[in-house]
Formats: structure tokens, sequence, C-alpha cells
């Protein structure tokens, strides 16, 4: 074996110890082959573990890094600090796909398109995950995953079934709307760049003063809508599966970078509540007559990723992703969303899905959520792991950043403080009270035992709760602390 240019990398195992040849270890030049040749058994393990689970929908995308860029002020609408001001940039990253095929399925099929985003905000990641149609085949959250066993391939044939697929779409007339989207011309897109996305569900824009008004996204592509029809699609399919991918990759490589123009449509509480529609039926859309476009700013893609597993395949969007200033609307289905988005990336991805470099948000993130598979020392390192805490430096909520209550009918929704208006005391000094002189010296001791272990701060703001509860109890365990009760007073 000839020795390698010394600017070429030496091949190493995944430890980065150099290999020297890639050639089995055998017992004589026939074989057998050797269990300790640990190299082969990396290659061919890690081989058996290439794949992560499909995405049950959207299983074969397309993403794309690149830059939105706020052309309008709409600071009267959201606090939202990307949004604050014209000419503001944010990186995000897109990933658009089929939703019915799978991961090796055709790109120029009759489809919904989903058309998902993630905005790298300075105040965390906002996901617009989205499709390329205003409206949705159902507006029950129960009928989410039914419909979609519909669009994958029948339990017994295995093959897609135009049977179940109206059999379900005839008993759901709301399904109407977007059943004749889908059968437009709009239906096979010529290629992601070529298509409109839209949030679809209606969400709220919050302002700094609490005001909020519900809004509906939408991504008018700036290449121009442009269809297959269905000849020249089942052609295309036939010689190229990657079509859309293809078209959007050279696009991106040549330096033809698309872009969308996003703009929203408003409805105040006021305008909502006498709608002839419910705003938040995931059905319908709202007239753009009634509620014009409101232009916010441009997104354009200008970067592929390095490699399409890690960025792409593992990349994770979920509609519950909000910033300040985007919260959610009542909408059923993006209610049952919120949850299940996230759910399906701690299933297919993994606990800490978010410390991947395509889905980790670029401000700080700092919480106490800890641990699991693949958690890193670099997101975590010492900090504390529990709150409430009373540690220098831990992050502490800032209330700053609180939503204002929705008034929904004679309900307020809102994050009610579960510390106040409740006797803590009581029932903990009752108990105390039944105990014999034995029993509370026992307890006292037990307790003085394990707190004299923590802080003298931490004893402190312990022993008042054991006086509030009853004045013995405190002054017992003080006493085995050999604290002094005036030194609460202090
Ligand atoms: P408008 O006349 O104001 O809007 C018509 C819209 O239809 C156009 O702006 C275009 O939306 C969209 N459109 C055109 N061809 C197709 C197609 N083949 N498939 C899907 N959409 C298409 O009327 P309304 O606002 O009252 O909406 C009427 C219908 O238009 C709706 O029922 C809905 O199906 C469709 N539509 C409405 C949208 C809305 O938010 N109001 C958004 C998209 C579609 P665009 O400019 O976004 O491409």
């Amino acid at each position: 074996m000839k020795k390698p240019n010394p600017e070429t990398p030496v091949l190493t195992t995944q430890d980065g110890k150099p290999i020297a040849m890639q050639q089995a270890l055998t017992a004589g030049p026939r074989g057998p082959v050797l269990l300790q040749d640990v190299e082969l058994l990396e290659q061919m393990q890690h081989f058996n573990r290439e794949r992560i689970p499909e995405r049950v929908v959207h299983a074969k995308g397309s993403g794309a890094y690149g830059t939105f860029t706020v052309t309008n002020d709409v600071t009267r609408y959201t606090k939202a600090k990307f949004l604050e001001k014209v000419g503001k940039k944010t990186e995000v990253f897109a990933r658009f796909s089929t939703v019915a095929g799978e991961r090796g399925a055709a790109d120029a099929e009759r489809d919904v398109r989903g058309f998902a985003l993630k905005f790298y905000t300075e105040e965390g990641n906002w996901d617009m995950v989205g499709n390329n149609t205003p409206v949705f085949f159902v507006r029950d959250p129960y009928k989410f995953a039914m419909f979609i066993h519909t669009q994958k391939r029948h339990p017994k044939t295995n093959m897609r079934s135009q049977e179940m697929q109206w059999d379900f779409w005839s008993m759901c007339p709301e399904s109407l709307h977007q059943v004749t989207i889908l059968f437009s011309d709009r239906g096979i897109p010529a290629g992601y760049r070529f298509m409109n996305g839209y949030g679809s569900h209606t969400y709220s824009l919050i302002h700094t003063q609490g005001e909020r008004v519900w809004c509906k996204f939408h991504f008018k592509t700036l290449q121009g809508i442009q269809t297959f029809d269905d000849d020249e699609a089942a052609r295309i399919v036939g010689q190229d599966r990657e079509s859309h991918q293809r078209d959007l990759y050279q696009a991106i490589e040549r330096g033809e970078f698309p872009q969308w123009r996003l703009l929203i449509q408003v409805m105040t509480q006021e305008q909502a509540a006498g709608f002839r529609w419910n705003p938040f039926d995931l059905t319908k859309v709202w007239p753009h007559a009634e509620f014009p476009l409101i232009e916010v700013g441009v997104m354009e893609l200008n970067r592929n990723p390095e490699n399409y597993f890690a960025e792409v395949e593992q990349s994770a969007f979920k509609p519950s992703a909000l910033v300040p200033g985007v919260g959610p609307s009542p909408d059923k289905m993006l209610q049952a969303r919120l949850m299940s988005y996230a759910d399906a990336h701690l299933h297919r991805v993994g606990p800490n899905w978010q410390q991947l470099p395509v889905n980790r948000p670029r401000c700080p993130v700092a919480n106490y959520v800890r641990d699991g598979a693949l958690a890193t020392a670099e997101t975590y390192g010492s900090n504390p792991n529990y709150w409430p805490n009373s540690l220098a430096g831990a992050p502490q909520p800032d209330e700053q950043y609180k939503d204002s209550a929705w008034k929904l009918g004679e309900v307020i929704v809102d994050r009610f403080d579960s510390t106040v208006d409740h006797d803590d005391f009581t029932q903990a000094g009752n108990l105390f009270r039944i105990f014999d002189p034995a029993q509370r010296d026992r307890l006292a001791g037990r307790i003085a035992g394990a707190l004299g272990q923590a802080g003298k701060e931490i004893q402190m703001r312990q022993l008042r709760h054991f006086f509030a509860a009853d004045q013995e109890y405190g002054r017992r365990v003080a006493e085995k602390l050999g604290i002094d009760p005036s030194e609460l007073a202090r």
C-alpha cells in the first residue's frame, strides 16, 4: 500500500485511532475473520444504525438555510424582537416536503407540500410549520391520524387506496375545500421554489401593551406559481424521482436564491367574535377582501446544507416553538399539533434533538431540563438542575416575557400563581400536634440531622416553615440545629 500524500487526512476509527489497512484481519489469507478486528466491527455496527425512524408524514423533504429580512413595520401588532425594525435580518432554515410518500418517494406527485420554517431569533426559535395550502382536510384533531392513514398504504395490500381515501373524504365534508385545492392545478407544484407557503392555522400576535390580535401567515413565492399537469408530472416521475430536491439544490448552487414575501392577515378580537365563520377553523380561509394582506418581510434561501442527514433528516420543527409576541389560537388542530410535533421529535431524534446544530437556538439557552441520551456537557455544564433554587446566577423566569391573559368567554386563560392563597402550614401543624413528646423529639432529631447538612441560609428559611406550622415544632428543630430562634427575626 502506498504512503498517502501528507496533505491527505489519515483514515481513523470513530475513536480517532489511525487505520493502517482496510482489509479484514484474518487467520490466514482465506479467513476466517477474527472477532478482534474491531475496526471492521465498528464500521458494520454503525452501518446497522444509520437510519432513524422515518417521519410518519412529510418523510421526503428538502432543506436550505437562508435569511429573513423585515421590510415593513408591524410593531403595532407584535413585540416579536425579530420583527422590531425594518431591515432586521434573522437566519432561517426551511424544509419542504411531500406529505404521503415515504423517504424514497417521487417528488412530482399530486400531494400537499409541507412548508416548515425555523427562524433562529434572539428570543428563541420560531417555527412556522405550514403547508403550501391555506387550509387543511379536517378541523378536529381526532381525525388527523385517521386522515393520514387514508393517505398512506392499505393495511392488507400495502398499496395506496382510492377506496379508503375517498371513503374518508366523503364521510368528512369539511375536507372539500382542501380536496378542491389538491385537485386544482396547484396540486402538483413544479418545484418547491414555485409554491406559496401558509401557516394555515390562526395564530396570535401580542403587542408590547399586551393587546392580542389573531393572525394568519402567508409566504408568497417571488418565483411565481408554477405547476405540472398530470402528463408532465408522470413523465418527470418516470425520469427523476428527486425533481424538487434537484431544482432547489441546483438553483441555490447556481446562486439563484429563491425568495418568498411574508404577509400577514390580522383579525381583532371583536372581528373574530362577529365573523360569520369560526376564525379558528382550519378548513377555512379569511377572505382577502375583508382581511387584506399586510407585508412583513422577505425570506431568501441561499445556502445548501453540507450534510443531508444531519441537517435535513434530523431537522425538527414544531408549531409550539413560539417566541414572545407570537402565540397560539384556540384552533383545535393547532392545539393538538402543539403537543404532537414535539413528541414526534423526542421519539424520532431523541430527547436532546434541540442540541443538534440545525435545531439549536442561536440565542443562549438556560433551563433545568437535564440529561437523556446524547446530552452534552457544553449545554448543561455543572449548572443546577432544579427550580426553585436560591443559587446566585441560576436561571430565573422573568415576568417581562409573560403574555397577557386570554379571555375566552367567561374563562380567563392565564398562568395563575399556585403559591398564593394557599395554607401550607395548618395540616402539617395538625399532624405534629398528634405526635407525643417522644415522636416530636425523634421527628425534630431526624430533620435536624438532614437539614443541618444544608447551608445556614437554607436552614433559616426552612425553620420559618416549621414555626409557621407550630411554634413547638420550630423550637424543637431549632434547638437540635443549635440555632437561636431569635436569629429568625433578624
Ligand atoms: P380572493 O379572490 O381574494 O383570493 C383568491 C386566491 O386564490 C388568490 O389570491 C390565490 O391565493 C388563490 N388561488 C388561486 N388559484 C388557486 C388554486 N388553484 N389553488 C389554491 N388557491 C388558489 O378570494 P378569497 O380570499 O375570498 O379566497 C377565495 C378562495 O381562494 C379560498 O376559498 C381559497 O380556496 C383560495 N385562497 C384564499 C386564500 C386566503 O387566504 N384568502 C389564500 C390562498 C387561497 P394566493 O395569492 O395566496 O396564491
